[in-house]
């Protein structure tokens, strides 16, 4: 994609990340992006597995760009991050869904939880821990109604700045997800290291459980773990009744995934959340 120019950046493919060229281009388009407010969020359902009522949503980023089209975030956001954009991505997500929460559980009659996605770079600097203590209070949210879901690779990168962190984030009342659980580098260690309320099993191994018996184990030993170390477990990527069926007989608490809603668009959560709920 030497062919530089306007048209070189007309359609998004995934070769485009692979030259430099192509990575400034989506740069670029993204920094427009921000301003121009092509970004928008979906919301997920996450669901109590014991009573399968809808007990909260997960902010995802979706942007549509005039002419690159839709670009799925795990390929914005590694941009984002290298381009120094994330931080106000990540502002403008957590108040934009802040925001739209407190809409939803005005027509839905109760309150639901908000899951938002950060990325350790982040959460670098106090700047963003204000940042949140003020997307709460500016919508009127409790504290408590809002879960930060990290990556094991926050938890890697070790440091007493990463414990103080999110003792601080934990501090303000807000509760803290491992995201992805069991994916990258998992070492049992730092689920006592660090303040951690959640686990969100990693979606591969919830898609093997029918197939693959040593996923199965390993999905019983996650359950069994973050139990008795006082922890939630939450899966992902729930796709059928069997998964289900299976999750809820070892005890996991609550579920997401295709078997329930995709994310959809703030306006459709309430009429989602209520078909989900019965
Ligand atoms: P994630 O946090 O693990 O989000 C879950 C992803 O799985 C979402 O993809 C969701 O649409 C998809 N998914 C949900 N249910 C199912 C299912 O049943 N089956 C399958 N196969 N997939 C399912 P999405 O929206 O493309 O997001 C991809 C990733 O981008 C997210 O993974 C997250 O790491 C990142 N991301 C999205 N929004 C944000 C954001 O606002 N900030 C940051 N830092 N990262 C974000
Ligand atoms: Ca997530
Ligand atoms: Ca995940
Ligand atoms: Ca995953």
């Amino acid at each position: 994609a030497k062919a530089a120019g306007r048209n070189a950046i007309r359609w998004f493919d995934h070769g485009m990340l692979k030259d430099d060229d192509g990575r400034l281009a989506l740069s670029a388009a993204l920094r427009q992006a921000l301003e121009q407010g092509e970004l928008s969020l979906a919301y997920q359902p996450q669901l109590d597995l014991a009573t399968g009522q809808v007990v909260g949503v997960e902010a995802l980023a979706r942007w549509t760009s005039p002419t690159l089209g839709p670009v799925p975030p795990d390929r914005f956001i590694p941009v984002a991050e290298d381009g120094g954009m994330i931080t106000h991505l990540g502002n403008w997500v957590l108040r934009t869904a802040c925001e739209a929460l407190v809409r939803m559980q005005e027509e839905l009659g109760h309150p639901l939880r908000l899951a938002v996605n950060v990325s350790p770079r982040q959460l670098r600097g106090r700047a963003w821990l204000e940042e949140i203590a003020d997307a709460i209070s500016s919508a009127g949210i409790a504290p408590a109604q809002l879960e930060v879901e990290i990556t094991e690779g926050l938890l890697i990168e070790d440091h007493g700045d990463v414990v103080a962190m999110l003792e601080s984030l934990r501090s303000l009342g807000v509760a803290i997800v491992v995201d992805d659980f069991g994916r990258g580098y998992s070492s049992l260690a730092y689920l006592t290291k660090f303040p951690i309320d959640k686990i969100k099993i990693d979606r591969s191994f919830i898609s093997e459980i029918t197939c693959a018996d040593n996923d199965a184990a390993i999905v019983d030993a996650i359950i069994v773990m973050a139990h008795a170390l006082g922890m939630t477990v939450v899966a992902e990527g729930v796709e059928t009744a069997v998964q289900e069926r299976y999750l809820r007989e070892r005890g996991c608490d609550e579920v997401q995934g295709y078997r329930y809603s995709p994310g959809v668009p703030a306006d459709d959560v309430v009429q989602v959340t209520r078909a989900l709920s019965g």
